[in-house]
């Protein structure tokens, strides 16, 4: 897929994971609607999350252990606080550190899919801080 291709529907999602299940436990967190697939053993916290065009997850923290995201389908953005947002495409892996303020999601206009591993660490949880605003989530796709 080129740069400039976008999903507009379900049909351009992976054939490969699972959709799962609208995603529920974590709507309060998330602007719009997500899915969430857990892929393998519950206990390794990897699962396939689906965003819908527009939505994207809040502020955020990985505590103790990061995260990696794998990029499979669509059009996302990836931003850490005080830097400028990163465009992610298939194919695109970002390894989130520790204790780095960030939020990930769907561009305005296309359905995202990444995979979602938890780095395991001792005492590891997230911190959900506040909604990426309207007005950020806008300035990203200047
Ligand atoms: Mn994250």
């Amino acid at each position: 897929m080129s740069k400039d291709d976008t999903i507009t529907s379900k049909d351009g999602l992976s054939k490969d994971f699972p959709l799962g299940e609208e995603n529920v436990n974590y709507a309060k967190w998330f602007t719009g609607t997500s899915y969430l697939a857990g892929l393998g053993d519950p206990q390794l916290g990897t699962s396939n999350v689906t965003f819908e065009p527009g939505c994207r997850n809040w502020w955020h923290i990985h505590h103790k252990g990061g995260q990696v995201l794998i990029c499979i389908a669509g059009r996302g953005w990836y931003q850490e606080e005080g830097k400028p947002a990163q465009e992610l495409h298939p194919g695109d892996v970002v390894s989130i550190p520790p204790e780095v303020k960030h939020w990930h999601g769907a561009a305005k206009d296309s359905w995202f899919q990444h995979i979602a591993l938890s780095v395991p660490a001792e005492g590891a949880s997230a911190e959900w801080v506040e909604p990426v605003t309207d007005e950020q989530y806008a300035s990203v796709e200047k």
